[in-house]
């Protein structure tokens, strides 16, 4: 066999990983169950080593992991449950809110501003996604009193314009400034 370089072993080690994926996760899944203690007990060891050795990395990784799945319908129905409670108000279950999310278009329904470019948008929370608003403040989050907004609509609407109003409103003033809003 000729000699490798170590990228072409790295990429041969992939290669088969991915032909044999099953096979592989078949046996590490059994040897998983056989010896469930001691896998435990290794993940339980490692994960304190690494805290000991550089906390402030591990602490790092995981607010990156929680904000990843604060992005996810999952982690925004957590949010928004618990905001709902705290408040007392109606929400609607999961697999209903899921089941909503992904049927959206990731637009503002007020100024259409897509989601992909919330990010771009100077504000001062530097939220990068667009939030679960109630149409109705008076209701809950229930199916017909969600929709998408972006935090500039969020908070010029408050709970002074009503949503038609809103709409029209961010047409007309906010639409407009996204170009100029936006982060170079
Ligand atoms: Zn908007």
């Amino acid at each position: 066999m000729p000699y490798l370089k170590k990228e072409d072993k790295q990429k041969n080690g992939k290669e088969y990983r991915m032909k044999n994926i099953k096979r592989i996760k078949e046996n590490h899944r059994k040897d998983y169950i056989k010896n469930r203690e001691r896998y435990i007990l290794y993940n339980k060891e490692y994960a304190k080593k690494r805290m000991l050795e550089n906390p402030e990395h591990v602490r790092k990784l995981a607010r990156a992991r929680l904000a990843r799945y604060h992005k996810t319908p999952k982690g925004i129905y957590k949010l928004l449950k618990y905001r709902s409670q705290k408040n007392k108000r109606s929400i609607l279950s999961q697999d209903e809110f899921i089941k909503w999310y992904n049927k959206q278009d990731k637009i503002c329904f007020y100024c259409h501003i897509p989601e992909s470019l919330v990010g771009y948008i100077k504000n001062k929370n530097g939220r990068n996604r667009l939030s679960i608003e109630r149409l109705d403040w008076n209701k809950g989050y229930e199916k017909n009193n969600m929709c998408l907004a972006c935090f500039t609509c969020n908070c010029v609407k408050n709970t002074v314009f009503d949503s038609v109003t809103m709409k029209k409103l961010a047409i007309k003033f906010i639409k407009p400034l996204w170009h100029s809003n936006i982060k170079h």
